[in-house]
């Protein structure tokens, strides 16, 4: 296979994307490499949010450019924002041979076969549609501890200063199925802890799932397909389909006493939503099923007892909540003997299992996907990033104080703290909105983290207008923040309309006095930490000794320990016994870690 070496640049959407991009090159016979001296190719995936970020990226082509002077082979292609920005200059001015857009993705086979046939290429046309659904990203980046799944693209906001909308064009939400399809996968390649991306998570938005109807008796497979069924559920061969077709119809004619009990059982009970019996799932018929819920009942007959059949049933139901059900089975006698106590079972777990779509119409909204996301992988740390202002609502906080997985950090994007500037900014909200928000986390998640990006000298910044950022930073004690000097993007309505007024000198002593201020706030938000007790991820080896270990507080803090026989993906009980403004130091607890408290 040829090599391939991905450079990512920018956020956090940029890394999932290359994880994209390594899944689709796969496919052109492309394996990714850690260096450039083995590649055959190298993509440089790009950022253009700010100035400086595009100029390194000029700076690496010149590298590249001089490795192919000294008559080294090499295929370069820019991604991203940034190729979607510029385009064709890169090829004629910096001796790109490849660009594609952000949504162009799945054309890089095509576009890398015409490069490698002498030809330049470029696509970086945007989408209203392309969501990469279908790609289950190669995981390239990093430790397999944290990974990314993208649940929206694009945005809609067009905040004045920023390029985003023109380089990832129009927002649009991933369905249901295909994030808890990579979530699953995440978990099931043993990583410990995923973040939901999207430029603007708050605001994601998709219907639910179509119905599940592999309803054999009526309709194919394609006829359902066609319809904008989802069909995801059948998995037979069409002659074990058929047999099963066969089979279901039988059983439906002759149901056992027990089968009887429990339909009347799950009709005649409101229980708010519908069960179906004898359906095929995958390779098997399902006794009952509530496509609602992702619910399977199944009740065990005589033979169950058997050493080989109950293998069979713990291999079935396996292979059931792989494909994302829950399972619960109750024997013949107990259905026939007891319908109270079988009854308060199925209540509990369609009380415990989230609406996943299956029947019903609607959508699904962030606090949604979020509880879904919680719920399906239970023994895995979810956190989720951007979110913005005006679309933070009290349900989502909900979801983040009810879900005991969903990391207590939200990363709340103010910019500025005076209202005109936010008007200039078209951030749709205002410094009391903000507020209020803030108040509302407070209130609803009481020990969550809170970071943010805030940014020093936009278009007619005053020196009040400063002032106001400042003090908005001391009434949100922020833990952290990123602080940036305003740089104009050309191509966006600021560029255009607004005039970059802020002398360069003024904009540096303003960032500067927003740095000092959050190195103070952040350094008190940690010393508040000590002598308390945190579960803490541990991610990596410390950059200061290789006896030392560092991770993560559910708030996003990071904590420094010693090894002393941890290792990397364990989750441990740490009391903070130091601080600095950037890390907390501390050592392990008496207390029992997450996986002993489970046990207990
Ligand atoms: S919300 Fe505003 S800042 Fe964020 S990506 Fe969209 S336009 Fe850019």
């Amino acid at each position: 296979m040829k090599k391939l070496l991905i450079e990512t640049y920018g956020c956090q959407m940029n890394v999932a994307d290359s994880e994209v991009v390594a899944a689709i090159m796969g496919v052109a016979g492309y394996e990714v490499c850690q260096t450039a001296d083995e590649a055959d190719a190298v993509f440089l995936n790009t950022c253009s949010v700010r100035d400086n970020a595009e100029q390194k990226i000029i700076s690496r082509l010149e590298f590249y450019n001089s490795l192919k002077r000294k008559g080294r082979r090499l295929i370069v292609g820019v991604l991203g924002c940034m190729a979607e920005r510029v385009k064709e200059e890169l090829i004629e001015h910096h001796g790109v041979d490849l660009v594609a857009g952000p949504d162009s993705y799945l054309r890089l086979p095509d576009l890398i076969a015409q490069v490698e046939v002498g030809q330049k290429a470029i696509d970086v046309e945007l989408s209203t549609t392309e969501t990469y659904r279908d790609i289950v990203p190669q995981r390239i980046c990093g430790p397999h501890i944290g990974g990314f799944v993208s649940i929206m693209r694009g945005c809609n906001n067009f905040c004045h200063y920023c390029i985003v909308p023109y380089t990832r064009g129009r927002e649009r939400s991933r369905d249901v199925e295909s994030i808890l399809r990579e979530v699953r996968d995440l978990r099931d390649r043993g990583f410990k802890e995923v973040t939901l991306l999207g430029q603007n998570v708050n605001s994601y938005k998709a219907p639910l799932n179509p119905p599940v109807r592999v309803d054999s008796e009526t309709e194919t497979e394609e006829k359902i397909q066609r319809s904008g069924g989802r069909t995801a559920y059948k998995t037979a061969s069409p002659d074990i389909y058929k047999l099963l077709e066969v089979l279901a119809k039988k059983n439906r004619q002759y149901p056992t006493e027990a089968e009887k009990a429990m339909w009347e059982l799950l009709k005649g009970n409101n229980l708010g939503v519908s069960f179906r019996r004898q359906h095929i799932i995958g390779d098997y018929i399902v006794d009952f099923v509530c496509l609602q819920k992702d619910l399977i009942i199944e009740i065990d007959g005589g033979y169950h007892a058997q050493k080989e059949q109950k293998i069979y049933d713990e291999e079935r139901t396996a292979s059931l909540r792989r494909m994302g059900f829950d399972v619960i089975r109750f024997s013949n006698e107990e259905v026939i003997a007891d319908t109270k106590q079988v009854l308060k079972k199925i209540q509990t777990a369609l009380q415990h299992s989230p609406i996943t779509g299956g029947d019903g119409g609607g959508q699904v909204t962030f606090p949604q996907l979020l509880r879904l996301v919680a719920r399906t992988v239970p023994e895995m740390r979810v956190r989720f990033t951007t979110s913005h202002p005006k679309d933070m609502s009290d349900e989502t906080l909900r979801v983040i104080a009810e879900e005991p997985n969903v990391c207590r950090h939200i990363h709340l994007p103010v910019q500025s703290g005076s209202n005109d500037v936010l008007k200039r900014m078209n951030r749709k909200y205002t410094r009391e909105w903000y507020l209020d928000r803030v108040a509302a986390i407070r209130r609803i998640v009481p020990d969550c983290g809170l970071s943010t990006d805030i940014f020093a000298g936009y278009c007619g910044e005053t020196e009040e207008d400063h002032q106001m950022s400042l003090s908005l930073m001391r009434e949100c004690q922020y833990d952290s923040a990123f602080m940036f000097k305003y740089s104009e993007r050309p191509g966006t309505y600021a560029s255009k309309h607004l005039k970059d007024d802020v002398p360069e000198e003024v904009k540096i002593r303003r960032l500067n006095e927003l740095i000092a201020l959050q190195n103070e706030l952040s350094a008190e938000s940690n010393r508040r930490c000590i002598g308390k007790e945190y579960d803490v991820l541990l991610e990596g080896v410390s950059k200061r000794s290789r006896d030392q270990l560092f991770g993560r507080t559910e708030q996003n803090k990071v904590v420094i320990v010693d090894r002393a026989g941890h290792h990397i993906g364990e989750t441990i009980r740490v009391r903070i016994t130091d601080s600095s403004s950037a890390t907390l130091k501390g050592e392990t607890s008496p207390q029992p870690s997450p996986r002993e408290r489970e046990k207990a």
